[in-house]
C-alpha cells in the first residue's frame, strides 16, 4: 500500500537559519528585557523596605516616648514621701503599676502644726510623684505608710501600656533589623543599589556599564593608532551582530589585550570600541579585583560577568590587568597570592564558559605584558594582543590637532611644529598640553589659543609638578639613536636584518629606545654562529655608544641582561664552549616557566669560577666583535643614527634602505674557533 498522505516540506537550509537567528535575537532581547525588569523591580523593592524600616524605626521611638513616665508635679524623695505622710498631707495617691510610679496630691500643713524640716524645700501644696522599686515589700510599705496617713489609693494597672511595651521592646527591635538584612540583601542581588553596598564585598558596586552609541567616544576621537583600529573593527563587528559568527562557525575574537605606556590611549580606545559597536562598557582596574579578604576578587569578577551577559553585547573593560592577571606561583609570591590567583582562576573560567552568540568580548590594557600568567594570553582567552606605542611626530600632529577641535586654537598655530617639540609625550600628555594652553590663554583673557601658550604648556607639562622624566634631552636623543642603530647595523651585518623592523628613539620602559626584532627563533633550531650572532646585535647598542660617544650609559641595562642570559645559555644549556665541555651546567628551566630565573645547577667551586670567566670572555669577545662591524660600516652607521635622532622612528622600507649596503661579515661564534686546550673543571 503506498503512503498518499503528503509529508510535511522540509525546511530549506536558509530559512532555517534564519529562523533559528530569529529566535536567538528574540530570547537575546528577553534576557534584557528580563534584566532590566529585574533591575527596576529589584531597585524599586530596596526603595520600599528602606521606607518600611525607616517607618518601623520612627515607630520604635513613638513607643518609647509614649512608654516614658510622664506625671505632673514634683518628685519627692523616699524622706520627703515619709514626712508628707507622717503629717498626714497626703489626700490622693495613685500606684501606676507599669511606671512603678506613685502619684498624688498633698495639701499644706494643719494651720499651727509644727512644720517639718525635710518638706521645707517643696511647695506648700500641690501634686507630687515618686519612683519605687518593682517589687511586693516596696509596694507593702508604701501603701501601709498612705492607709496610716488616710489617704484615698488607687492602683492604676496601665493595662494599654503593657501592650505597647510589648510591641516596642521585643517586636519592633526584631521588625527593624530583619528590614536592615533585607536592605543588605537586595542591595547585594541588585548589583550594590541600595544600603546593600556598604558590605556588598563580593559584588563591583555602583559601577554601571556606560552605553556606547551617538555622542559617546568613537575611533575618530583617538588618533595616531590607525593600526590598532584597524585590529578592532573586527571586535566591532562581532559586536554589532554576534549571531552572524556563530552562523557561520567563526571564532570570534573574545579577548583582546591592549598593551603600551601609560596614557597612550588604551583606555581611549576601548571606549571607542563600545561607541562604534553601541554597546555597554564596563569598566574595571584589576586592582579592584585584589581584596586582602580570600575570595572577594573572584565574587566581584563573577558579578561583573553576570552583569555584562545579562546586557550582551557588551565590553568588560580590565584596566591595569596586571594587578589581578600577574603569573601565578614562581617568584615574588607576596601576600595575598592565594586571592590573586583565586580570581585569576575566576577570570579564565569566566571567559572559557562564553558562547559565541554571548557577545561579550574582554579588554585588558596594561603596561606590562612581560608579568601577565601566560595562562591569560592562550587561545580563546586574551588571544589577540594590540601594542600601542607612543605617538610618532605625525602621530602627536593628528592628536594636538584632535584636542584642539573644541578649542579656540588660533589658526596660525603651526601643529608640525608643535609636535616636533614633544617627542616622547603620550596622548595624554598631548592632551594636557592643549589643556594647559587653554587655560593659560584664559588666565591671559585672549580669545584665541596661540602658539605661546602652547609652547608655555608643554614646558610645563615637561616640568610639572609631576616630574616626568621620560622626554628626551638633544644629547638623551642623539645617544639613544647612536645606540638603536648600532644594534640595527650589527643585525645586518650579522645576517639578521630581516629580523629588525623598526628603529625608534621614543622612550620604553628604562631602557630609552628601542628596536623592536621580529621573533623566529620559537621551535627553530639555532646554530652557534646564529647565536653568537644574536649576541653581538644585543651588544652592540652599547658597542656603538662607546665608539661613538666614548662612555658608555643606563641605556644598555635591559641589553646587559638579556645578553648575560644568551651567553649563560650558550656555555651552560647548549654546551657550545670549547673550554667547558659538552655539557649541561644550568638547571632545569622548570622555574622559568613559573617566573623564576634558571639558576646553576649544584657546580663545584671550581666549575662555577670556569663557568664565570668563561661568561666574561664571551661576552667581552662578541662586544669587540660588535665594536668592528660598526667601524667596517661606519658611514652607514653614522647616517642612520642621524636619520634616526631626526625621524625619531624609521620602520620597514625606509630602514632597509639605510642598511642595504652593510657589509654582511657573521663573526664565527668563539666555540667554533680554535680554542685553548679544554681545562679539567670537576664537579
Ligand atoms: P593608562 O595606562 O595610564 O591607563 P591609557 O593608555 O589607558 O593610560 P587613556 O586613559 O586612554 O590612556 O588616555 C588618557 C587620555 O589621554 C584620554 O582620555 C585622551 O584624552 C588622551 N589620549 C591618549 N591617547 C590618545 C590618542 N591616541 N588620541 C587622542 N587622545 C588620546
Amino acid at each position: 500500500m503506498s503512503n498518499t498522505a503528503p509529508r510535511p516540506a522540509e525546511p530549506v537550509p536558509g530559512r532555517l537559519d534564519r529562523l533559528v537567528a530569529r529566535v536567538r535575537a528574540y530570547r537575546l532581547a528577553q534576557r534584557r528585557r528580563n534584566a532590566g525588569r529585574n533591575k527596576t523591580g529589584g531597585r524599586r523593592a530596596t526603595w520600599l523596605l528602606g521606607a518600611l524600616v525607616l517607618l518601623l524605626v520612627l515607630l520604635f521611638v513613638a513607643g518609647l516616648n509614649y512608654l516614658t513616665p510622664k506625671t505632673g508635679g514634683r518628685q519627692v524623695t523616699l524622706d520627703q514621701f515619709v514626712a508628707l505622710t507622717g503629717d498626714r498631707r497626703v489626700t490622693t495617691a495613685t500606684f501606676l503599676d507599669q511606671d512603678n510610679r506613685l502619684a498624688g496630691r498633698y495639701v499644706a500643713p494643719a494651720p499651727g502644726a509644727k512644720a517639718n524640716a525635710t518638706t521645707a524645700a517643696l511647695p506648700a501644696d500641690g501634686a507630687f510623684w515618686l519612683n519605687y522599686p518593682k517589687s511586693d515589700v516596696a509596694f507593702g510599705i508604701l501603701a501601709d505608710r498612705l492607709t496610716t496617713d488616710g489617704a484615698r489609693i488607687r492602683i492604676d494597672p496601665q493595662s494599654h501600656k503593657v501592650l505597647v511595651r510589648s510591641v516596642t521592646i521585643y517586636l519592633l527591635p526584631l521588625l527593624v533589623l530583619a528590614g536592615v538584612f533585607g536592605l543588605l540583601f537586595t542591595g547585594s542581588r541588585n548589583g550594590g543599589s541600595g544600603i546593600g553596598e556598604v558590605t556588598n564585598f563580593g559584588s563591583m558596586g555602583k559601577k554601571k556599564a556606560t552605553r556606547g552609541g551617538s555622542g559617546s567616544v568613537s575611533f575618530a576621537d583617538v588618533g595616531s593608532a590607525t593600526e590598532a583600529i584597524t585590529e578592532l573593527s573586527e571586535v566591532v563587528d562581532y559586536l554589532k551582530n554576534p549571531s552572524r559568527y556563530e552562523q557561520v562557525g567563526a571564532v570570534p575574537p573574545k579577548g583582546v589585550l591592549l598593551f603600551g605606556p601609560p596614557g597612550c590611549g588604551k583606555t581611549l580606545l576601548a571606549k571607542a570600541v563600545a561607541g562604534e559597536a553601541g554597546v555597554p562598557f564596563f569598566s574595571v582596574a584589576g586592582a579592584e579585583f585584589v581584596e586582602s579578604l580570600v575570595g572577594v576578587g573572584a565574587a566581584r569578577v563573577r558579578d561583573l560577568f553576570r552583569r555584562a551577559r545579562e546586557v550582551a553585547p557588551a565590553i568588560v573593560f580590565i584596566d591595569e590587568l596586571d594587578a589581578a592577571g600577574r603569573r601565578r606561583g614562581g617568584g615574588g609570591s607576596e601576600g595575598g597570592s592565594d586571592e590573586r590567583e583565586q580570581t585569576l582562576n575566576q577570570m579564565l573560567v569566566e571567559m572559557d564558559g562564553f558562547e559565541v552568540s554571548a557577545g561579550i568580548v574582554v579588554m585588558g590594557a596594561t603596561n606590562r605584558p612581560d608579568i601577565l600568567d601566560p595562562a591569560l594570553l592562550r587561545p580563546g582567552r586574551f588571544d589577540r594582543h594590540i601594542t600601542i606605542e607612543l605617538p610618532d611626530a605625525p602621530g602627536r600632529e593628528e592628536i594636538l590637532r584632535l584636542h584642539a577641535r573644541t578649542r579656540p586654537i588660533s589658526p596660525d598655530v603651526d601643529f608640525a611644529y608643535l609636535a616636533s617639540r614633544t617627542a616622547g609625550f603620550s596622548g595624554a600628555d598631548l592632551a594636557s598640553v592643549v589643556n594647559e594652553g587653554t587655560l593659560l590663554a584664559l588666565r591671559l583673557a585672549n580669545d584665541t589659543v596661540g602658539t605661546p601658550e602652547l609652547e608655555e604648556a608643554i614646558q610645563r607639562v615637561l616640568h610639572g609638578p609631576q616630574g616626568r622624566g621620560v622626554v628626551l634631552t638633544a644629547g638623551e636623543r642623539e645617544r639613544i639613536a647612536v645606540h638603536e642603530a648600532g644594534h640595527a647595523v650589527a643585525a645586518a651585518a650579522v645576517g639578521q636584518a630581516e629580523s629588525v623592523h623598526r628603529i625608534s628613539v621614543l622612550t620604553r620602559g628604562r631602557g630609552g629606545g628601542q628596536t623592536r626584532i621580529r621573533g623566529g627563533d620559537d621551535g627553530l633550531v639555532r646554530t652557534a654562529d646564529e647565536l653568537y650572532g644574536s649576541l653581538v646585535m644585543t651588544l652592540a647598542g652599547r658597542a656603538a655608544e662607546l665608539l661613538v660617544l666614548g662612555t658608555p650609559s643606563t641605556g644598555a641595562e635591559d641589553d646587559l641582561e638579556s645578553a648575560t642570559r644568551l651567553a649563560g645559555d650558550i656555555i651552560g644549556r647548549y654546551g657550545m664552549s670549547a673550554r667547558l665541555g659538552p655539557r649541561r651546567l644550568l638547571a632545569n628551566d622548570v622555574n622559568t616557566y613559573l617566573g623564576g630565573s634558571s639558576g646553576l645547577a649544584d657546580l663545584a667551586p671550581r666549575a662555577m669560577d670556569a663557568y664565570d670567566e668563561e661568561l666574561v670572555v664571551l661576552l667581552t669577545e662578541a662586544e669587540a666583535d660588535a665594536t668592528r662591524l660598526l667601524a667596517r660600516n661606519r658611514q652607514i652607521f653614522d647616517r642612520l643614527a642621524s636619520g634616526l635622532a631626526e625621524a625619531e622612528t624609521i620602520e620597514g622600507p625606509a630602514l632597509e634602505v639605510y642598511l642595504y649596503a652593510v657589509e654582511h661579515t657573521p663573526p664565527s661564534a668563539p666555540g667554533s674557533r680554535p680554542v685553548r686546550p679544554p681545562v679539567r673543571t670537576g664537579r
